[in-house]
């Protein structure tokens, strides 16, 4: 009693959700959703009849004060998203961070998660990797975004519109260079899963020669930055730059 669960449910195929998530789903006082009408077709799919209530970015705050009370008078509440887990680039995180404030009992129900899932399959570096989130849908910000990740050593991976796919490699050809391994995790669990990997260059051939690949959902996973061993160290080159102006 008294806890806020924090419910991952499946990011396209509805049976990759646990049993658990499910039971707690079914036992809780109340739903809280990010769309109500499209948890309850999870919901359904399961015979699950339960109470929702909307949760978005947009009434998190006051919904906040309302969680806070029904946690008050000894009830459970589920969080849950659209797809995959909650708080991942998507609601929950002020709700999250104010109740563990005030102490209240916060319990996580593990499950799909988009960026997870892609790694996991995409083959490659996994010891180490940056969750980058969406990246921005207009071209300036996107550039920013990834040239300030240039040097970046570990794998990347971002959330991004397959719309936008074409546009977004073309990017990563500008900043990272044609020979840099990428990966796209597209409709993942669902009909159409494509999970495919080339060099930048090569990709953005690939994806104007099939526009099915531009539909549905995609993460997009950018291989780490690898020090060229025969490479001068940038330490060096300073240094060369230093002593040529002395030598004028
Ligand atoms: N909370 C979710 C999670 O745990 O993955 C992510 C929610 S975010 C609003 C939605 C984005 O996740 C999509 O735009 C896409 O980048 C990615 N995504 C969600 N489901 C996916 C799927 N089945 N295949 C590929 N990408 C998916």
């Amino acid at each position: 009693p008294s806890t806020l669960y924090i419910v991952a449910t499946p990011i396209g195929n509805l049976a990759d959700i646990s049993q658990r998530a499910l039971t707690i789903l079914e036992h809780v006082d109340v739903i809280a959703c990010e769309d109500t009408r499209h948890t309850q077709k999870l919901l359904s799919a399961y015979s699950i009849k339960n109470k929702t209530l909307s949760l978005h970015d947009h009434n998190e705050t006051y919904r906040q004060t309302q969680i806070e009370e029904m946690l008050n008078e000894g009830k459970s509440i589920a969080l849950v998203s659209d797809a995959g887990t909650p708080l991942i680039s998507d609601p929950g995180y002020h709700i999250v961070s104010y109740l563990k404030q005030l102490n209240h009992k916060v319990v996580p129900i593990p499950g799909a998660c988009a960026a997870i899932t892609a790694l996991s399959a995409a083959g490659l570096a996994t010891d180490k990797f940056s969750f980058e989130g969406f990246l921005p849908s207009k071209q300036g910000a996107r550039q920013k975004v990834l040239t300030e990740l240039v040097n970046e050593s570990r794998t990347m991976v971002f959330y991004d519109a397959p719309r936008r796919a074409i546009d977004t490699v073309g990017d990563i050809v500008e900043v990272f260079g044609s020979d840099r391994k990428i990966v796209i995790a597209r409709e993942l669990t669902k009909t159409f899963e494509t999970i495919h990997s080339d060099t930048a260059g090569d990709f953005l051939k690939w994806l104007e020669q099939d526009p099915n690949q531009l539909k549905g959902e995609m993460v997009l996973i950018i291989e780490g930055f690898k020090a060229d061993p025969n490479a001068i160290p940038n330490k060096a080159i300073e240094t060369l730059k230093i002593l040529l102006t002395h030598m004028k």
